[in-house]
Parts: structure tokens; C-alpha cells; sequence
């Protein structure tokens, strides 16, 4: 097996990887509040840890992927006040919160799998995990790093930090955060500020409620985490990953509430995926700088042009290194379909290579290696990408017959080719294999367009829209554009 290195958040190096328990990867990733339609950002970092979860399969590793359903104990802000962010939306829509969380979970899966994401090995609930939560809560009471005031219970960040280090994933101070933290609802129970709830009393109107040894309440946000990565993974397991935006509060106050219950540090490896933005700026909704996983597929947004397939989104996301920022914008999402075009044809016209005595033009053994070497550093998908240009190009070369392959090197660049696409990236081809049976469909829709345009210049729009409408109908889209007509086939 090669050497793996992975950017480590909490040493802030790239570290070689070494599995706790040889040959099996323990791996838990923070999943969706499910109190709305997934997020673009959120689509990008699962995409980030999919591809991860596929690299380490590839490398022969058993994987135990875990990745959580947080369906209760979300508040509105990541601190301890406001409401629940399922109970509000059951509010507003007068529905159970389980209704809630029962949409948003469908929808999430949806998405997911549009994008050819890999289920994980294991999918847990908060609210199916109240009775872990409590034990926890229980063990980090009597190890006396927790308190309870009036019903609710609060993780003590100061007492922590007297003999273990509070703020380490995040490069916070201590100092700072005390200073920088504002009591908000002035009516908190808590000794200190900067501590955080790992049981809620539930106000009257709250309706998502258990029972437990203090009040009917409910879970702080971040303990579900520790007790079920504890729960899957063990005390200690090799990769914990999750946006960004989790470092503080929520994966610095995991660290915490693990080494508060059972003295261990929970994670060897943190793995945190960059944001992305669209057309340079935030995204939000707000102010309409926002765009929907789903937006893609039907085309139907101000900053799209045209519909994009959700392989090319794919191709499109992993061209950007999991660590840095992302940004979206028409103009990109077309070179990138434009590049992922040229790489499933040169996947499609394989089969039809002429094969020589030997090879001229490329060391396809030291591309293969190339291409690991990529992979092996922090996963750079970016870097692998430009590989596989380096490939494409030499396989165009081969077909114009100004380069020449053997038969070993074109059975390895079959092989390795298919799987750092297919297997690794998880892209799908969504072009036609059959190149004879593509070359004629182009034609005949190419002679649909010439009679649309000739009915245009007849001024008889009654039928190009029909034309236009028709091939729609069974998915093929027309893109007017400066340079004519092109098309786009749906492939689902
Ligand atoms: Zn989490």
C-alpha cells in the first residue's frame, strides 16, 4: 500500500496516515441538520469525504464510514440560545417535526444520490441516541468537568481548561474567548459565557422533549457527535471530518466532551473542507446570490445559462482542492463540462485504439504512478484531474497516429484510467459509449436544428417551437448562442 498523507486541522501539517487497527479506517463525518433542503456547500463538503471514503477503499482499506442525521438539538444559532431549528419549522408548517425531518432527509438522500454519492456504512440519529447522550452526560458530571443549574446541565470550559487545553483544533485562546464572548440571552443559567449546554430544560412550548435525570429537555447540539462516534468508532478512531465552519464551537467542544467523559483524545486525524462561493461572493439567500444542488439539473436559475448534467457539477467540484475555497459561476461550470466532455470521449474511442509493438509518446507506468502520487498528497483531486489530461491528450495523439501504444500499456491505461474516474472521482459517463450510434443521433438532431432554423427564417415559430418543444419533451435541450444552436441530452 503507498504512502497516504492527510492535512491534519489539529497539528495544521500534512501527516503520513497509519490506521489505528491495520487495514481498517474508522471515519465519522458531521452530517445535515435536516430542517431544509440541503445546501450547495453542504453538497461539496460530503463530496469531499465521498471521495475520501472512495480513495481509502480503493487503497484496500475496510472502511467504517459514519456519518450522522442531526434531527433534534440544532438551536438557531450554533451557541445555546433560540429555538430548535426542526421544532421552528414544524411550527411554521404546523406539521410533527418528525414530518420535518422525515422531508429533509428524503431530500438530502435525493441529492446525494443524483450525485453519485456512496452511501456511508452507517447513518445515526440524534433522537435515536438520547440514551448515549445521557450516559455521557453522566460521565462527564461525575469526572467533574459539567454542572446543573435549574434543570439544564452545562459543560464547564474553564474547570477543562485547568488541565487540558480548550480552543487546541481551532488555535483559540482561552483569554480571548472569555473575553470575546457575550452573555446573548442575559438570562442564562451558566456559570460562564463561553460554556455550552449538553442537556436543555425544554421550555413549555418545546415539542421534541425526553425524559432524563435533570429535566425534559433535550441534547446540546454538539453531544451527539461524541456519543455516537464513540458508540460506531471507539474512544478513539482515525478520521473525523466536517466543513470548515464546524471547527468552533462544535468540533472543538467534541475534543472537549470526549476527553471530559472518557480521557481520551477522540480523533488522530480532523479533516475540515473549504466553503465556496458563488461568482466571488457568499452565498445567500438573502440577498439572491443563491443557488440550489437541484437548480442544476433543471437550469432554472438567474445565474445559470443552461442546464449542467450532475456529472459535470461533479467534475466541477473536485477540480478544486477539498481545502480551498470553491467558487461557482456559469462561466467556469461550461469549461469544466467542455473538459469533461474531451475526457469521456477519450474514455468512449478506447476500445478503438490501434495497438503498436511499443509505446511512443508517454511513460504510461510512470502516469500511473503520477497520478497516485497526487492522490497520496491530500487527496489532490486537482492535481490527478490535470493527469488525466495529460492522458487524454496522448490518446488523442494515438487516434491521429502521431503517437503509439502497446498492448500491456493500453490494457493498464484502461484499467487505471476507469478506475481513478469511475471508482475514485465517482464521476459517470454520461456520454454515449456507443460512438457509432452517438455520431448518428448528433446528425439527426443537427438536422432537427437545420429544419428549426429553416422555419425560423420562414417566420414560422408555430413549428421551430414545436421542434424545440418536442425534443424536450423527450430530453434533449436546445442552447441558442452566439455560434448557433448546440445541444444538451438529459442521460439519467
Ligand atoms: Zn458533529
Amino acid at each position: 500500500m503507498k504512502d497516504l498523507f492527510i492535512y491534519n486541522s489539529l497539528s495544521g501539517k500534512k501527516e503520513k496516515f497509519k490506521p489505528i487497527k491495520e487495514g481498517l479506517v474508522g471515519m465519522y463525518v458531521c452530517g445535515p441538520t435536516v430542517y431544509s433542503n440541503v445546501h450547495l456547500g453542504n453538497v461539496r463538503t460530503f463530496m469531499s469525504f465521498d471521495m475520501v471514503f472512495r480513495y481509502l477503499k480503493h487503497l484496500g482499506y475496510k472502511v467504517r464510514y459514519v456519518r450522522n442525521i442531526t434531527d433534534a438539538g440544532h438551536l438557531e444559532d450554533d451557541a445555546d440560545s433560540g429555538e430548535d431549528r426542526i421544532a421552528k419549522k414544524a411550527h411554521l408548517e404546523k406539521i410533527e417535526p418528525m414530518e420535518v425531518v422525515q422531508r429533509y432527509t428524503v431530500d438530502f438522500h435525493q441529492t446525494l444520490n443524483n450525485f453519485n454519492f456512496l452511501p456511508p456504512s452507517i447513518e445515526p440519529r440524534a433522537t435515536g441516541h438520547i440514551i448515549e447522550q445521557i450516559e455521557t452526560i453522566k460521565e462527564i458530571i461525575k469526572n467533574g468537568f459539567a454542572y446543573e443549574v435549574n434543570g439544564s446541565v452545562y459543560f464547564d470550559v474553564i474547570k477543562f481548561n485547568e488541565t487540558k487545553n480548550y480552543g487546541k483544533l481551532s488555535k483559540r485562546k482561552i483569554e480571548d474567548l472569555i473575553h470575546n464572548t457575550r452573555n446573548l440571552d442575559g438570562q442564562s443559567d451558566k456559570k460562564n459565557p463561553q460554556d455550552f449546554a449538553l442537556w436543555k430544560k425544554a421550555e413549555q412550548h418545546h415539542i421534541m422533549r425526553w425524559p432524563s435525570p435533570w429535566s425534559n429537555g433535550f441534547p446540546g447540539w454538539h453531544l451527539e457527535c461524541t456519543a455516537m462516534s464513540t458508540k460506531y468508532l471507539g474512544e478513539n478512531f482515525d478520521i473525523h471530518g466536517g466543513g470548515m465552519d464546524l471547527k468552533f464551537p462544535h468540533h472543538e467542544c467534541e475534543i472537549a466532551q470526549s476527553e471530559a467523559s472518557h480521557g481520551k483524545s477522540p480523533v488522530n486525524v480532523w479533516m475540515h473542507a473549504n466553503m465556496l462561493t458563488l461568482n466571488g461572493q457568499k452565498m445567500a439567500k438573502s440577498t439572491g446570490n443563491f443557488i440550489l444542488p437541484n437548480d442544476f439539473f433543471t437550469g432554472n436559475s438567474k445565474h445559470l445559462s443552461k442546464k449542467f448534467s450532475s456529472s459535470v457539477v461533479r467534475f466541477f467540484i473536485l477540480q478544486a482542492h477539498y481545502r480551498s475555497v470553491l467558487d461557482f459561476s456559469n462561466t467556469a461550470l461550461l469549461a469544466s463540462e467542455k473538459g469533461y466532455n474531451k475526457l469521456m470521449e477519450a474514455i468512449n474511442i478506447l476500445p478503438s485504439l490501434k495497438k503498436s509493438d511499443e509505446t511512443i509518446g508517454m511513460n504510461v507506468k510512470l502516469w500511473i504512478k503520477d497520478c497516485y502520487k497526487a492522490m497520496n498528497d491530500d487527496f489532490n483531486s486537482p492535481i490527478l484531474i490535470a493527469e488525466l489530461f495529460k492522458l487524454v491528450k496522448f490518446i488523442n495523439q494515438i487516434k491521429d497516429g502521431s503517437a503509439f501504444v502497446s498492448s500491456d500499456d493500453l490494457n493498464l491505461i484502461n484499467l487505471h484510467l476507469k478506475e481513478f474516474v469511475f471508482d475514485i472521482l465517482g464521476l459517470k459517463n454520461d456520454t454515449f459509449s456507443d460512438t457509432k450510434f452517438e455520431g448518428k443521433l448528433k446528425e439527426t438532431v443537427q438536422l432537427l436544428i437545420a429544419m428549426r432554423n429553416e422555419a425560423r427564417e420562414n417566420k414560422d415559430f408555430k413549428l421551430s417551437d414545436k421542434i424545440r418543444d418536442r425534443l424536450l419533451n423527450i430530453g434533449i435541450q436546445l442552447n441558442d448562442g452566439k455560434e448557433g444552436t448546440t445541444f444538451t441530452i438529459e442521460n439519467k
